[in-house]
C-alpha cells in the first residue's frame, strides 16, 4: 500500500530537519527537544519506546541533530544518512546529563508535548538557566502542510477506509443482532485487512447510543429500527518508519427512517458539504466551521452539534490544524483536516458524517469518496 513513487526517505528527512531549523531561527529557538509522539516519526522516521528510559532527538538550530537513545533500543534505529547521529547510552549513564550536555548553555529550547514530565523536570534542575517551550508551536506547522507524498498516503488510507464503508452501506456487514462491540471488532478486523498496521478507533453506536460523539462501542445488541453510526480509522504504512491515519464516518439506518431522522440527516448532509466547499485556501478556518454549524442552526439543530467541525490528520489521528471557532489562521494549500459535524439528541439518536478533506489551489479535494447519503440496510 505504499505510495509509488516512494521518496527518497533520506532526502525527505533531510528537508524537513532543514525546515525545522529554519523555523527555529524565525522564532528565536536554540534547541529543538523530541521524545515520544508523532514529531519524531515525522521528523525521522523513527518513533521513541514509551519506557522510562529516555529517547530523545536534540536539534540545535547550527548544529548537527543526536538520537540520544537507550543502547538496547538503538539497534532499531534505521539511521538517515547524514540527517542525525545516534548517540546510545548504557544503562549506567545518565541520559539527561547528555541531553543537557547537547544543549550546552542553550537558553531557549522547545520541547515536545508528550515527553514525559519527569524527563522535562529533569532537564530543567540539569540546565536551569534554559526556558522551555512547546515544540508543537515550531513543528506543528510544517506538519500541518503535507507535500505531495504524504497526501498520497493519506488518500490510500482513506481509500481503504472508504472500501469499508461501502461493504457496511451494502449490508455486508452484519448488524441486527450482534453488538457494538461485535460489530466493532469486524471493523477492526476489516481496517487491517485493507492494509493498515494498526487500527486506531472503530466507534459503533447504535440508536440512542449514537446521541454519544466518542461512545464506547458495548453489549449493547443492534436492532431493527435504529440508526448505527460507525467512526473508524488506522494507521498505514508504520514500517516505512511513518504511517499515515484515516477516519471516516458513515451512519446506516436498519429499515426505512422515522420522519424525525430523515430531516435532521438531510440537514447534516448539507452542512457537510457546506463546510467541504468552504474549505478553499486562504480562508479562516473558523469560516469552515461556521459554513456547516449555520446551517444546522437554521434548521434548529445548532444546539445538538456539540463539537468542532474537524482535526487535522498526518501521522497522528489528530493534529494541527483545528477546524474550530476561534482558530483564525487561514487554510493553506497541503493542510489535510476532517470535516465531521454532526446532531448528537440525547435519548433518541445521534449522527456525524465525516470525510478527510485536503486543501490544493483548486479547491478542496475530499479524499473520502465513499456515498453521503444515510443508507438504509436491510434487518
Ligand atoms: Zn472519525
Ligand atoms: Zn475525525
Amino acid at each position: 500500500m505504499t505510495p509509488n513513487p516512494a521518496p527518497d526517505a533520506n532526502q525527505t528527512y533531510h528537508d524537513r530537519l532543514a525546515r525545522v531549523r529554519q523555523a527555529m531561527v524565525a522564532s528565536d529557538i536554540d534547541t529543538v527537544l523530541l521524545s515520544v509522539g508523532a514529531e519524531l516519526p515525522w521528523l525521522i522516521g523513527y518513533e521513541a519506546m514509551p519506557l522510562e528510559r529516555l529517547t530523545m532527538l536534540v536539534v540545535p538550530a547550527d548544529g548537527d541533530a543526536s538520537l540520544v537513545i537507550p543502547r538496547l533500543e538503538a539497534a532499531r534505529v534505521t539511521e538517515r544518512g547524514d540527517a542525525f547521529s545516534v548517540v546510545p547510552w548504557n544503562e549506567t549513564e545518565d541520559p539527561v546529563a547528555i541531553v543537557a550536555d547537547l544543549m550546552g548553555p542553550a537558553p531557549r529550547a522547545a520541547i515536545g508535548d508528550l515527553t514525559w514530565s519527569r524527563f522535562l523536570l529533569a532537564l530543567q534542575n540539569a540546565s536551569p538557566a534554559t526556558t522551555f517551550s512547546a515544540a508543537n508551536d515550531i513543528v506543528g506547522p510544517l506538519r500541518a502542510r503535507k507535500d505531495a507524498f504524504e497526501i498520497e498516503a493519506l488518500r490510500a488510507a482513506s481509500a481503504a477506509v472508504d472500501r469499508i464503508a461501502v461493504e457496511l452501506q451494502a449490508g455486508n456487514i452484519a448488524l441486527v443482532g450482534r453488538t457494538e462491540a461485535e460489530v466493532s471488532a469486524d471493523l477492526g478486523r476489516r481496517i487491517v485487512a485493507e492494509g493498515h498496521d494498526r487500527v486506531n478507533f472503530a466507534i459503533v453506536a447504535a440508536g440512542e447510543n449514537a446521541a454519544s460523539p466518542h461512545h464506547e462501542a458495548g453489549s449493547r445488541v443492534i436492532k431493527s429500527g435504529e440508526i448505527v453510526l460507525c467512526d473508524f480509522g488506522g494507521t498505514m504504512g508504520v514500517e516505512s518508519g511513518t504511517g499515515y491515519c484515516s477516519d471516516v464516518t458513515r451512519c446506516v439506518h436498519i429499515g426505512e427512517p422515522p420522519a424525525a431522522v430523515r430531516e435532521a440527516y438531510d440537514a447534516l448532509f448539507e452542512a457537510q458539504a457546506a463546510s467541504v466547499a468552504a474549505a478553499t485556501v486562504g480562508t479562516p478556518l473558523e469560516d469552515i466551521d461556521a459554513a456547516g454549524r449555520n446551517i444546522l442552526e437554521a434548521a434548529g439543530y445548532g444546539e445538538y452539534f456539540v463539537h468542532r467541525t474537524g482535526h487535522g490528520i498526518g501521522v497522528e489521528a489528530h493534529e494541527d490544524p483545528y477546524v474550530v471557532a476561534g482558530n483564525t489562521n487561514p487554510l493553506e494549500v497541503g493542510h489535510a483536516f476532517s470535516v465531521e459535524p454532526g446532531i448528537y439528541i440525547e435519548g433518541q439518536f445521534g449522527m456525524r458524517l465525516e470525510d478527510i478533506v485536503v486543501a490544493t489551489e483548486n479547491g478542496p479535494d475530499p479524499l473520502n469518496r465513499v456515498d453521503h447519503h444515510l443508507a438504509i440496510v436491510d434487518g
